[in-house]
């Protein structure tokens, strides 16, 4: 089916322009600071351990197939080139929004590459099951959106502010944010 969407074109244009990729959307969803942070590729992972642990059990149990090879900015976890299908595996089904944002990216930039319109799964490892995400009106909406804040992160110089919310116990950025005491609970 031909992909048709108004915005295909500029949103592709926004997307070189900024070099943005799945996880960015992933974290405008979660965070705008978050976003901010990924954007202006500050990183504190590493001396993270508990994300440079999950980091390291990732890149062991969650290898990507040889379908995703020599894709640039686009990094989904397996791609259906026959059946013009993606797939991001996560380890639970949380953060929905998020994931389906992240997920919806890749299929959306896919079909405006290919002018036909793409699928777009999440494989919930833990659960081994399928959700789909559905690429209607609404997540078009959502992730033109997103791009647009995204752009405005891009070029603004302070760090945003961010309120407490519950992603913060598991978040890289927790002890730059003063989030990471349990007494902030
Ligand atoms: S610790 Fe919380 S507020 Fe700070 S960047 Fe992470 S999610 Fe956002």
């Amino acid at each position: 089916m031909t992909f048709n969407w108004q915005h295909a074109q500029a949103f592709q244009q926004r997307v070189e322009t900024l070099n943005l990729h799945g996880l960015h959307f992933q974290h405008i969803t979660l965070c705008e600071r978050r976003a901010w942070m990924y954007l202006h590729k500050v990183n504190f992972a590493q001396w993270y351990s508990k994300v440079a642990t999950g980091s390291a059990k990732h890149s062991t149990s969650y290898q990507r197939d040889h379908s995703v090879r020599g894709l640039i900015g686009l990094a989904p976890d397996r791609i259906d080139w026959e059946k013009r299908i993606v797939y991001e595996n996560k380890g639970s089904g949380g953060a929905v929004e998020a994931s389906s944002n992240q997920t919806a990216f890749y299929a959306v930039m896919l079909s405006i590459a290919t002018e036909s319109t793409w699928q777009a799964f999440i494989h919930v490892l833990t659960t081994r099951k399928k959700r789909e995400v559905k690429i209607d009106k609404q997540r078009l909406q959502s992730l033109w959106d997103a791009s647009l804040r995204l752009q405005t992160l891009a070029k603004q110089d302070n760090v945003p502010t961010a309120k407490q919310i519950p992603l913060c116990k598991a978040c890289s950025l927790a002890g730059f944010c003063g989030y990471d005491d349990p007494l902030c609970d």
